[in-house]
């Protein structure tokens, strides 16, 4: 049998062709299928604004540039996600301050965030981690009450929601990859999304050395190249149409999973909060301490039977020196100890659904 892999993109013919009819067309970076991806991101999330970058970490720097954070200035962010939330703080120069996530939803507890305010802060930088957004409604408290940006890590979270408004749409900025592995991908590419024609101008010109548009070689300000190919784009536009069948794909076999599992001792099923749509880039069980393998053991107990796992994450950024944080942060650690993420893209068969469910009930 051949192993059972954690995530496989799906590319079909319609993505195939698309590629080629760009490659015939001649223009193949930030052209009509670059626009074509951006107008379809305003319409999935609702905002007014979106612009595509060449990453999610792309995306995330553009948007914290666009805000004009920069040096001295402090972002608010959860240890517990993958380095590139964090890297785009200091990639802007200012300084990430974590605080620590919930252990139900992994995301940041909002309950801790106050008391990690200074006068230099001047942003939060929510995960929506696994595909499940964080709590809107008390960061947007908290962002009023400080006078601070919600900038969205949406790289997980792409047609999820919030009390009904769409992940991209749930603060100020929001910033999703379609790296290869994420629920809709065309290798690498990032979306920006906004309401704000500030933001907007100012990440446009970000991503193309500080050119505008319809005048090259007059450099306004700093930028990089951070622009699309065509290529991607239309790899992307044709995810898009998908989106909608994946995400309920997914939604289906975390509910099969959820059924199967929620009896067994020693792991816990994903939790999904009030008022959320959680769209699943990862099933992600906890391992607990009534487990009789601990986690490392069952997941090599599972690579034994094919299924592939990962832990999303085994360290959690603080403990980086790059990132220079002294705080505890207890919850990601654990979670970090206790994390299993099993299969749950939407090309996997009925017959591997039922057999990644009996290999771990028969445990
Ligand atoms: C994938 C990911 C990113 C970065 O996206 P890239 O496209 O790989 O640059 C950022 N944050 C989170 C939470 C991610 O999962």
């Amino acid at each position: 049998m051949d192993i059972i892999p954690i995530s496989q993109p799906d590319l079909k013919e319609d993505e195939i062709n698309a590629v080629i009819d760009v490659l015939k067309s001649g223009i193949i970076v930030q052209g009509e299928k670059t626009k074509q991806l951006e107008q379809l991101f305003t319409e999935i999330c609702g905002t007014r604004y979106a612009i595509a970058v060449n990453s999610g970490t792309a995306a995330l720097h553009t948007a914290l540039h666009s805000t004009g954070i920069g040096p001295g200035d402090e972002v608010i962010t959860s240890p517990f996600t993958f380095g590139a939330t964090a890297n785009s703080i200091l990639m802007v120069g200012a300084k990430p301050v974590f605080v620590d996530i919930e252990l139900d939803s992994f995301n940041i507890d909002s309950s801790k965030i106050e008391r990690a305010i200074t006068k230099n802060t001047k942003a939060i930088l929510p995960i929506n981690l696994y595909g499940q957004p964080a709590d809107y409604a008390e960061l947007h408290t908290i962002a009023k009450k400080y006078n601070l940006i919600i900038v969205e890590d949406a790289a997980q979270s792409v047609g999820s929601k919030y009390n009904n408004i769409a992940s991209g749409n749930l603060g100020d900025l929001g910033c999703f990859s379609l790296y290869a592995t994420k629920n809709i991908m065309c290798g690498e590419g990032g979306i920006v999304t906004t309401n704000s024609k500030q933001f907007y101008e100012k990440a446009k010109l970000f991503r193309n050395h500080g050119q505008s548009e319809n005048e090259r070689y007059n450099y306004h300000s700093l930028g990089y190249n951070y622009r699309l190919t065509d290529i991607a784009s239309a790899i992307g536009v044709k995810q898009v149409k998908k989106l909608t069948q994946y995400t309920k794909r997914r939604q289906a076999i975390a509910k099969k999973y959820n059924a199967a599992f929620s009896g067994l001792d020693g792991i816990r099923i994903p939790i999904v909060k009030p008022n959320r749509i959680h769209v699943f880039h990862q099933y992600t069980i906890i391992v607990t301490d009534e487990s009789k393998l601990s986690r490392d053991e069952l997941q090599r107990y599972l690579q034994e039977k094919n299924i592939q796992t990962n832990i999303y994450y085994p360290k959690p950024l603080n403990e980086f020196d790059h990132f220079r944080s002294n705080g505890k942060f207890p919850f990601a650690d654990r979670a970090a100890k206790q994390v299993l993420s099993i299969p749950v893209h939407p090309q996997l068969t009925d017959e591997q659904i039922d057999y990644i469910i009996s290999t771990l009930s028969n445990i």
